[in-house]
């Protein structure tokens, strides 16, 4: 038996995607299984064409969008294709977080092959589930413990807490029979839970470990905006301090902090948090997880209002809210009152809305990478139409370039690994050796 090996399935040279195959003898475990963004999959599919519910690894695999390989598959996710079903090959698989590109493509693994996730991320996982057509599949769900090793034959893997724009985030160290392996998932040092990837970053070096997987998101050019959350907050402050108008805004559904900060903010103005039914549900089913974070709940915060959009039928989940719930016109008469949370896809509520002229709509999501993408556009005309103005104020998910390269200075790891980027390149000279590595390549640890 040959020394332990990595390998990369997804995330080589894309962001998202992850899908990492770690080898040691006769142990196999795969770390994130998410959908690749890639520009392969919007050249075949987008939002009106989308792979067969009956035959989703065969039509996938038509284009290269999932690996090829035996033992992970479920016979079910299987119909139709040239891959034969099989006995499992990997003992399981390790979700980083609750971000579609990690888990998106769970709902294609075979059910014997046990699931592991942190508290929080389950806990995420279940709530969406719940909440919206994302169906993860039926698992032998194992919950981890930060800080308590798991075993899976020689391989050992450690689940620590790092900050990412969805909490319940984790890093792993791997230990193999030749050293350990540091993956970071998705991390960034300038959220609420900085200390935690600091801590993160401690515990691997420590390690010595014989590589590092780290996330490169920002790597290379990246002319964006960025703020800290504490500089989100400040920016919506100094905003509804010069406003007596309805304030908008719009940030990612999953993004817990995110409602944190807002609604402090709005408190701090004089103002309520409105939320959609979806995101009053996801406050709901998962504050209790996550007790270091200040989430409004519906129901016990009277600073929240849930906002009932006109609906012919309303989902089970959506009804426990809907006697409280506010609708446009009780909106409308308490605009300067409120801060309201509204998701593009729901930007038809602004017909009955009618904000006055001037009132300021708040993107606290990444701006666009390119100036012709078409939401932006579309974001533009109604912003237009209705005359609000436009404020950035948005804290990524990710370490920035110069913060990646002191980590890496930091971990010191024989090798690093780049994945999750569009610049593994901007990684040489980080560490002893920059491997950028190739999709299914075996790479031998230690
Ligand atoms: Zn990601």
């Amino acid at each position: 038996m040959g020394r332990p090996t990595v390998r990369f399935l997804g995330g080589v040279r894309e962001i998202g995607g992850n899908k990492v195959v770690i080898e040691d003898g006769p142990d196999r475990i795969l770390i994130d299984f998410g959908p690749s963004f890639s520009p392969v999959w919007e050249q075949y599919w987008g939002q009106y064409l989308q792979p067969r519910p009956s035959s989703p690894v065969k039509d996938r695999l038509e284009f290269g969008l999932l690996p090829r390989v035996d033992g992970l598959y479920s016979e079910e996710a299987l119909a139709g294709s040239d891959l034969r079903p099989s006995d499992p090959e990997f003992q399981g698989v390790f979700v980083s977080h609750a971000h579609m590109d990690h888990a998106g493509h769970l709902n294609l693994v075979d059910p014997r092959i046990p699931v592991y996730a942190s508290e929080g991320t389950r806990s995420l996982l279940e709530a969406i589930e719940a909440s919206t057509f994302t169906r993860y599949g039926e698992h032998d769900w194992r919950t981890m413990a930060y800080g308590t090793p798991v075993k899976i034959g020689r391989i050992e893997v450690v689940p620590l807490p790092v900050d990412h724009s969805i909490p319940g985030a984790s890093g792993f160290l791997i230990r193999t029979s030749e050293g350990t392996v540091v993956y970071t998932g998705d991390f960034r040092q300038h959220g609420p839970r900085a200390a935690e990837t600091r801590a993160f970053v401690a515990a691997a070096a420590a390690e010595h470990p014989v590589a590092l997987i780290t996330e490169g998101t920002r790597a290379g050019p990246d002319p964006r905006r960025q703020f800290s959350e504490e500089g989100v907050r400040s920016g919506v402050d100094s905003l509804l301090g010069t406003t007596d108008r309805l304030a908008l805004v719009s940030c990612y559904p999953r993004d817990l902090d995110r409602f944190a900060t807002l609604h402090a903010a709005a408190v701090a103005a004089g103002r309520s948090l409105v939320v959609s039914l979806r995101t009053a549900y996801l406050l709901s089913a998962t504050h209790a997880t996550f007790p270091t974070i200040p989430i409004p709940v519906p129901g016990e915060t009277d600073t929240l209002h849930v906002y009932r959009r006109p609906k012919s039928r309303y989902f089970p989940w959506e009804r426990p809210f809907l006697e409280a719930a506010v609708d446009a016109p009780w909106v409308r008469t308490h605009a300067k009152e409120l801060l309201l949370s509204l998701e593009m896809s729901h930007f038809a509520e602004l017909i009955d809305l009618r904000p006055v002229p001037g009132s300021p709509f708040i993107r606290s999501m990444s701006e666009p990478f390119s100036e012709d993408d078409l939401n932006d556009q579309m974001l533009h005309s109604w912003l237009d139409h209705f005359g609000l103005s436009l404020h950035q104020y948005h804290a990524s998910g990710h370490a920035s370039g110069p913060e990646l390269e002191q980590i890496v200075h930091e971990v010191a790891p024989g090798t690093v690994f780049p994945v999750h980027t569009e610049h593994p390149e901007a990684f040489v000279g980080w560490a002893k050796r920059t491997e950028s590595p190739e999709l299914g390549t075996s790479y031998p640890i230690g």
